[in-house]
């Protein structure tokens, strides 16, 4: 097996790939694939059903939030977000904090006017701002809690006058989190949930239903809460996979377990990029992702070997993204501490060839 440090779509746990590919050709000894079934069918209503408990399980959802399966990625909820709650002559409040909070707040401004509260853009997003207020006159102020290309990830949230949006793509189920905090949460599945395919929101009910909008159903919330994320066909495998991966979280003791885990491996990660001569981070020490652990060498003719060394011992997914360079390391949920383990074993021995 290869050391997954893929950053999205990200690793899934071996055993849920597993099982998910035998249902994909008999599924509970039926008799059907998992591809085959009905959305109708009760077999795949008690999936949907058992997806739904888990999130909330897992996230502790108070009353009065529905959970989602949609489609279309984050990327159609950077869309759908102001489409549903910023009303034509209202205002939303976005934290700027890399590219995917510029996305999102530029699909805002085809609906509202927009106002960026705080960006770290001039400092090509090595850091989260923390200087800012939340105007209490905005519809909804906007966050990205883990910058999933530049590694950086909010450790503390603020606390928002109006209903607080999250895109959690890359954190989700990483630790624990208040959704009461929140007015609505969304998540493309492929990093810490499922394959792709599949984007989970959870939403505030009572936030809904206020822009005086007509919206097509498909794009409308409570049309899909109405109709329990299954107003059409929903994407079936990505919400078993999904189903199948929560519950692996939960039989590994819930997000609280696994925030230990993954800060145990962020934590080797970044010493031994703080003490390795050869390496060094690019983020602001305090606003570290527990997830992305992006870093660069020292000396930028060494990157192509150490890519080398990387493909040598089966380290796999860890060139940084396009618009950043260097590398970003994704540890998300599935990926075990003896990868990480690996892959510092690798600067190490790197850093011993290059004395
Ligand atoms: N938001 C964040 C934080 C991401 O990391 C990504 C993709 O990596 C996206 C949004 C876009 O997600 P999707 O490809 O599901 O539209």
């Amino acid at each position: 097996m290869k050391h997954n440090f893929g950053a999205g779509p990200g690793i899934l746990p071996h055993e849920v790939l597993k099982q998910a590919a035998e249902g994909v050709v008999d599924f509970n000894g039926i008799g059907l694939s998992i591809l085959e079934i009905s959305h109708r069918s009760p077999e795949f209503e008690a999936v949907l059903a058992e997806a739904v408990k888990l999130v909330k399980e897992l996230l502790n959802v108070p009353e009065g939030y529905s959970v989602l399966f949609l489609q279309g990625g984050a990327s159609t909820q950077f869309a759908l977000v102001p489409f549903n709650l910023l009303p034509q002559d209202g205002k939303a409040a976005y934290l700027e904090t890399g590219v995917w909070a510029n996305k999102a707040l530029k699909e805002a401004k085809n609906f509202g006017n927009v106002e960026i509260i705080a960006s770290s853009k001039a400092d090509n997003f090595t850091y989260i701002p923390k200087d800012y207020t939340i105007p209490a006159d905005a519809s909804y102020f906007h966050i990205t809690t883990n910058n999933t290309i530049y590694g950086t990830q909010l450790h503390e949230y603020p606390k928002s006058p109006v209903p607080m949006v999250a895109d959690m793509s890359s954190d989700i189920f990483s630790h624990p989190i208040n959704v009461a905090d929140f007015g609505l949460i969304y998540a493309g599945a492929q990093k810490n949930m499922g394959p792709a395919g599949t984007t989970l929101v959870i939403v505030k009910n009572e936030i809904l239903g206020k822009t005086g909008r007509t919206i097509p159903a498909m794009f409308d919330y409570p049309t899909q809460v109405e109709g329990g994320s299954m107003y059409n066909t929903p994407p079936v495998f990505a919400i078993y996979v999904s189903m199948l991966t929560l519950r692996w979280l939960k039989a590994k003791g819930g997000v609280e377990a696994i925030e230990k885990e993954n800060k145990a491996k962020a934590d080797a990660l970044y010493v031994e990029i703080d003490r390795n001569p050869l390496f060094k981070a690019v983020c602001a020490k305090d606003d570290r992702s527990y997830m992305n652990v992006t870093f660069v060498c020292t000396n930028p003719e060494h990157e192509k070997a150490f890519l080398e060394l990387c493909d040598e011992k089966d380290i796999v997914g860890v060139k940084g993204h396009r618009s950043v360079g260097g590398f970003r390391a994704s540890i998300y949920n599935a990926l075990p501490i003896t990868s990480v383990h690996v892959l510092i074993d690798a600067m190490q021995e790197f850093a011993e060839k290059n004395k």
